[in-house]
């Protein structure tokens, strides 16, 4: 029996040990320092209170319970002891046959003492709540400020980055701004209170293609953000944000989503670590100078995929998709069979840009606005989210569906005017009524599984179909009527 040790059970580690789970040639130590996995892609929703830490996360013990073949070890990663095969963490030292690093990345400063101590990363549960509540206690001393700068300093908010975790962030500021602020802070004074977006570079999304840089920076100018594009921010001394510009912005919250870089390793040898920390893998993600030491996800650079010769975006598909290949790989070589090589699957990158859209770039084209979003909620259900999250999301999903329901209604109304006005006779074999009757139909369907289901009676295969023929039927419906 093969002994392996996983230190990070972030999306990609988690991969390994589910793909191992259940296989008695493996003994599977999973090592992390938190109890639990969590989903990063939402976390900018918790921390603006629009769902609960507890909707993104989940207890490695309870997931592997069934699993005797799985242990779970909580300790964080001190260094790597490899001419042994043992890791040192803050809880005892841990051996193995193969060691699996994916301990992903951690915000990078670049250097500057005064933004690393007084902004908000965003990287991990803890940043989120403590960002939820650092806003929210800032809205109540503004609440009882009464000086015109001392207001304006604990109601704006930066955010420098404008990748998608500055961007979604941004999004739903803009809609607490806009929405929440003046109802439940009735001193609230909107025209005070700002959220700007402070991007280095010439537009936001940088990953993304140019429709949806566009269509993502529409969104957010009309949700009332200041965008500032070419701008970097320098420093952070006594509440104000210092711009490269020259300009200065007086703000109390300063959130940072600027940087990352992987965590370190220590005692990997130097050659194996690359541009950003990034750790030096092969093509079956095997640690450069070593062999049996793998590193997956955001904290490795994996350069011989032909399509991604300067290495792989840190996404959750990436990491997921190499997390798998490792595990499969492992049961492959313990068969005497070969390794396959690692090659992306690029299946779409998507952000949401406000509590109702989002903007999609698919493959075989790209989405903005609500469509966007539920294909955004399809993918994460479907393809990026562990079934466990699933029951989480129950309440994600039936807003979406009450809100496809509430469109469906609008436009069978409209329809059904629109044909009385041109004296056409409404015919019920209409396709055009009964495509939008076969969305709503699908519609009610879908929510009742998931309103009236537990999670163990749940055929997640079947129910992820009929949403995806639900979509696919909901953008063809949209397109027919548009
Ligand atoms: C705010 C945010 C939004 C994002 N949005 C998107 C998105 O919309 N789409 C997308 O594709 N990607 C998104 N990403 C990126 C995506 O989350 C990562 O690519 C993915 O999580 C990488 O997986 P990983 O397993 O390599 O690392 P992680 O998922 O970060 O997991 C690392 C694990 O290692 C553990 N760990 C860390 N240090 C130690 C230590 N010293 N000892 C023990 N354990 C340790 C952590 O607790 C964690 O469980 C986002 C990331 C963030 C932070």
């Amino acid at each position: 029996m093969k002994k392996i040790v996983i230190i990070g059970g972030g999306l990609a580690g988690l991969e390994v040990a589910k793909k191992l789970s259940g296989n008695e040639s493996f003994e599977v130590i999973l090592i992390d320092k938190n109890n639990y996995n969590f989903f990063p892609p939402l976390l900018y929703q918790v921390s603006t209170a629009f769902i609960e830490a507890s909707n993104i996360s989940y207890p490695f013990r309870r997931l592997f319970q069934k699993h005797k073949n799985v242990n779970f070890f909580m300790g964080d990663f001190v260094r790597l002891i490899s001419e042994q095969n043992i890791v040192e963490t803050d809880a005892g030292h841990v051996s193995y046959d193969y060691l699996i690093l994916a301990m992903g990345t951690e915000t990078n400063f670049f250097g500057n003492q005064n933004i690393a101590r007084n902004a908000l990363p965003m990287k991990t549960i803890d940043d989120a709540i403590n960002l939820l509540n650092h806003i929210l206690l800032c809205l109540e001393e503004a609440s009882r400020t009464q000086t015109l700068l001392g207001k304006e300093k604990l109601v704006n908010v930066v955010i420098a980055g404008g990748g998608p975790t500055g961007v979604e962030l941004a999004g739903m500021l803009g809609e607490m701004r806009k929405y929440i602020g003046p109802k439940e802070y009735k001193a609230y004074d909107q025209v005070l209170g700002n959220v700007y977006l402070v991007n280095s570079g010439p537009t936001l999304l940088v990953p993304m293609s140019r429709k949806a840089q566009q269509d993502a920076f529409k969104v957010l100018t009309g949700l009332g953000i200041k965008i500032l594009l070419n701008t970097l921010v320098k420093d952070y001394v006594n509440d104000m944000v210092l711009l490269s510009n020259g300009e200065s912005i007086p703000a109390k919250t300063l959130i940072w989503a600027s940087g990352v870089m992987a965590r370190p390793v220590s005692g990997l040898s130097k050659e194996s670590v690359g541009p950003a920390g990034r750790i030096i893998v092969d093509e079956i993600n095997l640690v450069k100078g070593y062999d049996n030491i793998f590193a997956i996800g955001d904290q490795c650079i994996q350069f011989s995929d032909n399509n991604y010769p300067k290495g792989h975006p840190q996404l959750a598909q990436v990491a997921m998709q190499q997390g798998r290949l490792v595990g499969k790989n492992l049961i492959r070589k313990e068969r005497n069979k070969w390794a396959k090589p690692f090659t992306y699957q690029n299946k779409g990158s998507m952000a949401i840009i406000s509590k109702h859209k989002a903007v999609v770039d698919l493959p075989f084209g790209s989405f903005k606005g609500f469509i966007a979003w539920l294909l955004n909620c399809s993918f994460q259900i479907g393809d990026l989210f562990p079934a466990i999250f699933f029951c989480s999301l129950k309440r994600y999903y039936q807003e979406s569906f009450n809100k496809v329901d509430q469109f469906i209604e609008k436009e069978l109304a409209d329809s059904l005017v629109a044909t009385l006005e041109t004296g056409k006779s409404h015919h019920i074999f209409d396709p055009e009524i009964n495509s939008l009757r076969a969305v709503q139909m699908y519609c009610w369907q879908i929510r009742l599984a998931i309103s009236d289901t537990t999670i163990s009676e749940i055929d997640r295969p079947e129910l992820c179909g009929q949403l995806r023929k639900f979509f696919v039927s909901g953008i063809a419906t949209s397109k027919a009527v548009a």
